[in-house]
């Protein structure tokens, strides 16, 4: 039996006080566009990461980039698997008060939808059955990552939540020389950079 997305929920709920933080509670996992989305939200909270989430099963599947994104096939970006986060969750850009769960100043840092890119040994395997597996191949239309990823759970150090988040070579979509997250750091929804962002609270 599949958990519905409401289950899916749970862990993100619990961790968080929806009468003090700004963030979405998840009420609906509806999602109205026929595309899936992903979004990539940077986020300075106790250390700088970047969430990294893919809207896979009604929920956004979520891994925490300590480095960020790369667009370059040769780099091997540390994502450390967090708990599922509601649809809405895309939308969200602010700050999560002091004291409360990822505290800190999240702005949305790319946005977009992306579609399996991943029919392996000539048979097609679901986005879900992908993750589950530990090994996906998306194909993404952002404003700053585009292209073939891969999301591979390496469990390295033998930690079940290490995941590698490395961009495909089999494209040309993005140019390796640019370091995206330092050329690129401002919001896709507000233009503001993170210090901009603090500096609003
Ligand atoms: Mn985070």
């Amino acid at each position: 039996m599949k958990k519905p997305a409401h289950d899916a929920l749970r862990t993100y709920r619990d961790k968080r006080d929806f009468d003090r933080t700004p963030e979405p509670a998840g009420e609906s996992s509806e999602h109205k566009s026929p595309e899936t989305i992903f979004v990539v939200q940077m986020h300075a909270a106790r250390s700088l990461h970047w969430d990294f989430r893919l809207e896979i099963a009604g929920t956004l599947k979520s891994w925490a980039v300590p480095k960020g994104p790369s667009g370059n096939p040769a780099d091997k970006r540390l994502a450390v698997a967090t708990e599922d986060h509601p649809l809405e969750y895309a939308d969200f850009e602010g700050s999560i008060p002091e004291g409360e769960y990822g505290a800190g100043t999240v702005l949305l840092w790319d946005r977009g939808t992306f579609r399996n890119d991943g029919p392996r040994h000539g048979q097609d395997v679901s986005l879900e059955e992908a993750f589950e597996r530990g090994h996906l191949l998306v194909w993404l239309e952002g404003q700053k990552l585009r292209g073939g990823f891969a999301l591979i759970n390496s469990k390295l150090g033998g930690n079940p939540k290490n995941w590698l988040l490395i961009k495909s070579s089999k494209d040309q979509e993005m140019d390796p020389e640019e370091d995206v997250v330092n050329a690129r750091p401002e919001s896709v929804l507000s233009g503001k950079t993170i210090e901009e962002l603090k500096d609003t609270d």
